[in-house]
């Protein structure tokens, strides 16, 4: 029998998981949702954060190499970077006539807002002490945090992905420059490493469908009341809009119009790591299978996947930017403050930043989302209007932000040469696996 596709298993279970978890939270099982479903679910997610950081440790290193040099190198970061800044503003943009045309926030009741504001207060005032920690900073903090003071220090928490990819850009650039004698070894031993993480994570994504069923099944179980999120309605619909916008219209155009791929093969080819991302809320989370969808479906070579994808992770989150410019402005409008052009343009450079600023797990977007409003005048305490759909409104983005990574990493493929035939490659797969 031929087996059911990846993406198939993944929706089933996610289908069965919303049923079970609707199914539960009528009969009062809560409880034994926590206990003996939720935590498949936290090892699932745990697993794959797991081998988060020797995936980008092996593939960037081994990307790097495989540059031969460090100009190559700088070229493709020059368009990694300039490409996910473009993409951002656009989605930020997209967010912001949306939300401006619809107004979802001047039809708030005065009572609901009350009612919403006086049920998170406290939900939100932890939010604004994780933000202003963030941004009492000085200017060059973000710089600053950029370089670790020690290695194994940096590697041993996941938020600090970005101190890991600073020192292995630093280290694969040492590896290029010195005898090529001496490199060799180093770098056999990381593509060794490369093909055993690879190898992991097919094997994680086998209890993928399991580990969805048990993340769906318990966050419908623990979702706030329903009535909260018909209030919110048209703020949801605004984001959603939005995300559908880039996800099924900017990027697979993109992706069509500057690298020739057709709009099923980007679809069908991406689509396990969109209902991952969409699981887990985690961009970092959905990295290894990211990575592997991109390479292995989507014809991207893993010279350009290995140091394009790790970064777009990190630092390009434009379902958050969007969500955020979205949350901005109606939270402005509830409150019945008038966003002038400068305004709007402050939240494009904010959102940007904070974007870039958020970590890849879930909720991180919320917490950068108080800098923005700051920023723009608008009262932090609102945040806790929009607490009661955030999560949702997070599984959504996420997904746009493992897209939005993958598009740039077809376009930079596509600029240096390095997109190949998915199609092609699967063949050439097909032949050295039966051939073996
Ligand atoms: N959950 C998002 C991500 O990991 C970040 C956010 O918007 O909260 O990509």
């Amino acid at each position: 029998m031929k087996k059911l596709a990846l993406h198939w298993q993944i929706l089933i279970g996610m289908a069965l998981g919303v049923a079970f978890g609707v199914l539960a939270a009528n009969l009062g099982w809560e409880d034994f949702v926590s206990d003996w479903i939720k935590p498949f679910g936290t090892i699932f997610i745990n697993s794959l954060k797991l081998i988060a950081i020797p995936l980008i440790v092996a593939s960037l290193i081994k990307g790097i190499t495989d540059l031969k040099d460090v100009s190559k190198l700088s070229t493709m970061g020059v368009r990694t970077i300039g490409l996910y800044v473009m993409t951002t503003v656009l989605a930020i943009v997209v967010g912001l006539v949306i939300v401006n045309l619809v107004g979802p926030g001047t039809g708030l009741d005065q009572t609901t807002r009350d009612n919403l504001l006086n049920d998170f207060a406290g939900d939100a005032a932890v939010r604004i002490t994780d933000a202003t920690r963030q941004a009492d900073a000085g200017p060059l903090q973000a710089l600053v945090d950029l370089v670790p003071d020690n290695i194994v220090g940096a590697a041993s928490s996941n938020g600090n992905m970005l101190q890991v990819i600073f020192f292995v850009i630093f280290f694969g650039i040492g590896l290029i420059l010195i005898d090529p004698k001496k490199a060799q070894p180093v770098k056999d031993f990381f593509d060794g490493v490369n093909e055993v993480v690879l190898k992991l994570i097919d094997l994680i994504m086998l209890a993928a469908p399991v580990g969805v069923f048990a993340l769906l099944a318990s966050l419908v179980v623990e979702a706030p009341s329903k009535d909260l999120f018909v209030a919110l309605l048209m703020y949801s619909a605004c984001v959603l809009l939005g995300l559908a916008i880039m996800v099924f219209g900017v990027y697979p155009m993109l992706v069509k119009v500057f690298a020739g791929q057709s709009y099923r093969e980007f679809m069908a080819g991406i689509s396990p790591a969109q209902l991952l991302a969409f699981s887990t809320s985690s961009s970092a989370a959905t990295l290894p299978v990211t990575m592997e969808r991109v390479e292995e479906h989507l014809g991207v070579d893993e010279e350009v996947t290995s140091f394009v994808l790790p970064i777009g992770a990190t630092i390009n989150m434009d379902g958050t930017s969007l969500y955020q410019a979205v949350a901005a402005v109606f939270i402005a409008q509830a409150y019945g403050i008038e966003l002038g052009l400068g305004a709007q343009l402050t939240i494009i450079t904010t959102a940007l930043a904070a974007s870039i600023g958020s970590a890849a797990v879930p909720g991180a977007g919320m917490v950068m989302l108080v800098i923005v409003l700051a920023q723009a005048g608008i009262p932090e305490v609102g945040l806790a209007l929009i607490f009661a759909v955030d999560r949702p409104l997070d599984m959504c983005r996420t997904v746009a932000n493992v897209t939005g990574d993958a598009t740039v990493a077809i376009l930079v493929a596509k600029s240096v040469g390095k997109l190949g035939d998915p199609q092609e490659r699967r063949l050439d797969d097909y032949y050295t696996e039966t051939t073996r």
